[in-house]
């Protein structure tokens, strides 16, 4: 029976909703613990923050540093993988003169992926199963004849990777180690319900992107962030939101069924 288009042959949302929706926030900012954290525990809603664990230090350091996320992994929130040293290509400006993506190899990338992955796991043990967010989007290393994706090395490791697209995922056909994200950087309130809005009416799964709220040159105001939750709290018998890891897992098994 078909209800509310709802149809679990055609879709693998919980029943009545027509669309998904995962919030991720990256880098580990500390206006995510302080200010976006809170938000949506208001609202009853989980994220996806994505950290690179501390690369330098000691492993009672690093511990202490990640101790904040590991409250937010037991109230629900996904802990993602976002490399331990941000790797992004060369031609970014902050990386003038620093080796980037063009000069390192698949192994050397899955090596810095799993070191992360391994302090994730020590801190964080509560949680076991999670996805990972490519740095600045970019899911490649070499350059020109030699360049090669990385998107394997992702897919070996996770449940799901998010990189960037146009549009939200078709759940039929979407790579879910290559997630397609919409970032959010300045977007209205309004802007963002739109996006969510958009994946309901299109039956996919709408990938947002934060960086900071009110803080660094990515940010969007506390109050649109409010706005959305406040719309996907009010919405959440039509609408599924939910940590990446988990609507990945719930793709995947619905495709194998
Ligand atoms: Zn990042």
């Amino acid at each position: 029976m078909v209800e509310n288009g709802a149809d679990k042959t055609q879709s693998p949302w919980p029943e009545h909703c027509l669309g998904a929706v995962s919030l991720t926030f990256d880098d580990g900012l500390r206006s995510q613990l302080e200010s976006a954290i809170p938000v949506l525990d208001e609202y009853g809603l989980n994220g996806t923050f994505y950290l690179n664990p501390p690369a330098e230090g000691d492993e009672a350091g690093w511990r202490e540093r990640l101790a904040p996320w590991s409250i937010a992994a037991r109230n629900g929130h996904e802990i993602g993988n976002h490399s331990l040293t941000h790797p992004c290509s060369e031609n970014f400006a902050f990386k003038a003169g620093a080796r980037g993506l063009e000069h390192m190899t698949l192994d050397e990338i899955e090596a810095d992926v799993l070191e992360a992955e391994r302090r994730l796991l020590a801190a964080i043990p509560e949680q076991q199963e999670r996805t990972f967010a490519y740095p600045c989007y970019q899911t490649y290393v070499g350059a020109g004849t030699g360049r090669q994706s990385y998107v394997p090395v992702i897919a070996r490791h996770f449940t799901g990777g998010r990189a960037l697209g146009e549009t939200a995922n078709d759940p039929q056909r979407c790579d879910l180690h290559c997630l397609w994200s919409h970032p959010v950087e300045r977007q209205s309130g309004a802007q963002m319900v739109g996006l969510a809005e958009q994946a309901a009416a299109e039956g996919r799964w709408t990938v947002l992107t934060f960086h900071g709220v009110h803080e660094g040159n990515l940010s969007v105001a506390e109050s649109d962030l409010r706005e959305l939750c406040a719309f996907l709290a009010r919405h959440r018998d039509r609408i599924w939101t939910a940590p990446l890891v988990a609507v990945a897992r719930q793709v995947r098994d619905w495709r194998r069924a």
